[in-house]
């Protein structure tokens, strides 16, 4: 491919030196094309305006290997207003409910002071013992902040970085543990969290986030994981270099099933690390993932997938197949604007999300309803866009399927189920 574009970047963006180590050295590796946001769903009476595209480009450091987004589109933009509220799924509050435990029963002793970054509407944080366990969200969406309130879980809205992590800490003392889910990948500026991170952690704290693991999403052909909100891509290597360039040490990694396959990361100031670490590293050094080996074969998956997965849709409209989608999620637009796939080829798009329906998607402009239109619309089938839930909507939709809908699993390789 060729290099990244010059720096000219569209109004509210701009082209990003690597965040880990700053090098001038960003090498493409998947361009996903000019897309709009993947969460900016589209209202009836905007249709016709021009939506803003910036570049989606996956890039690679050419010095330290960390794989990012070249482009970085403000994230006053991108954050604000957030359509995507936790609570809305079952499969993610169940996991949620473990999540707290598993930080509860390791590194709190039952009691302490745990600061959630990027929570949402307070799914997680509800989740602690709230009468042993004093709770603190930090979330930027003001309209998601509001919702979390409402429910009684103390929230700060605004960005979290130093700054805030010097107030947090003057007003309610360091934290104990602090709670990054799916919020380190949106991060631009990293040095600034990795900072934060120190200014609020107690002596003893830990710093626990889950994430995409690159290596799910290399070898699961998952390049729908990729949108603007998503501006890094980390491997065990890179998050442990991170952290290391500010006195915290990755001392512990899980691999979890969530979004395709992630990593729960656990980050603190002892020395030691222990076993899971070392064989993710070693998996990660039999890939080369350092030198970018796995990246060439990624970009050639992603291509065959989306020429399959359009030739499918393709033949089944000249059959005169009627077909839909399910799950408005981020990552589905990634998709369907990288196949060229909207209301030409679907009618709708299913989604449980209350906030979602009656807009229409971005690029697309396919239309959102509630899950009950599959069964009143009975399309022949439904592109099942949020296949990271397929067992949930599988189960949710048994009276679609007995009535002879059938799914597309889009991912790894397109198939009918
Ligand atoms: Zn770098």
């Amino acid at each position: 491919m060729t290099a990244p574009r010059p720096t000219a970047s569209p109004v509210g963006s701009r082209t990003s030196c690597c965040r880990i180590c700053g090098a001038p050295s960003l090498e493409p590796v998947l361009d996903l094309g000019a897309q709009p946001l993947a969460n900016s769903l589209v209202r009836r009476e905007d249709l016709a305006q021009p939506e803003a595209r910036y570049p989606l480009l996956l890039c690679r450091c050419a010095r330290c290997g960390h794989v990012q987004l070249s482009v970085t589109v403000s994230p006053e933009i991108m954050f604000r207003v957030y359509p995507y509220v936790s609570g809305t799924s079952e499969t993610l509050p169940r996991h949620f409910v473990d999540y707290a435990r598993d930080i509860a029963e390791r590194f709190l002793g039952g009691e302490g002071f745990v600061v959630e970054i990027g929570s949402n509407d307070g799914t997680l944080l509800r989740a602690f013992d709230r009468k042993r366990i004093k709770v603190l969200g930090v979330e930027p969406a003001t309209n998601v902040a509001k919702i979390a309130e409402d429910a009684g879980i103390p929230t700060r809205n605004a960005f979290f970085g130093e700054s805030l992590a010097r107030a947090i800490r003057a007003d309610e003392g360091p934290a104990n543990a602090i709670i990054g889910n799916n919020v380190v990948a949106h991060i631009d500026d990293l040095h600034d969290l990795a900072r934060a991170i120190d200014v609020l952690l107690a002596p003893d704290g830990v710093f626990v986030a889950e994430f995409p693991y690159l290596v799910d999403m290399l070898q699961g052909v998952e390049y729908d994981t990729i949108y603007h909100e998503h501006l890094n891509y980390f491997s065990v290597a890179a998050v442990a270099d991170l952290f290391g360039r500010f006195g915290l040490t990755l001392f512990y990694v899980r691999r979890t099933s969530v979004h395709g396959g992630s990593i729960r990361i656990f980050v603190g100031r002892r020395r030691e690390t222990e076993r899971p670490l070392t064989e993710l590293r070693s998996l990660e050094a039999r890939l080369a993932l350092a030198e970018g080996t796995p990246l060439a074969a990624f970009a050639r998956s992603v291509e065959r997938q989306r020429d399959e997965l359009v030739a499918m849709v393709e033949r089944f409209r000249r059959e005169g197949r009627r077909l839909a989608g399910y799950g408005a999620a981020a990552k589905g637009n990634t998709l369907l604007n990288y196949c060229g796939i909207g209301e030409r080829q679907l009618e709708f798009i299913a989604d449980r999300s209350p906030l979602k329906q009656g807009l229409f998607t971005p690029g697309g402009h396919v239309p959102v309803r509630g899950p009950e239109a599959l069964l009143e619309e009975r399309p022949d089938y439904a592109l099942l866009l949020a296949w990271n839930l397929a067992d949930e909507i599988f189960r949710q939709q048994v009276d679609y399927r007995q009535a002879g809908g059938r799914f597309i699993v889009p991912i790894p390789r397109p198939h009918v189920l």
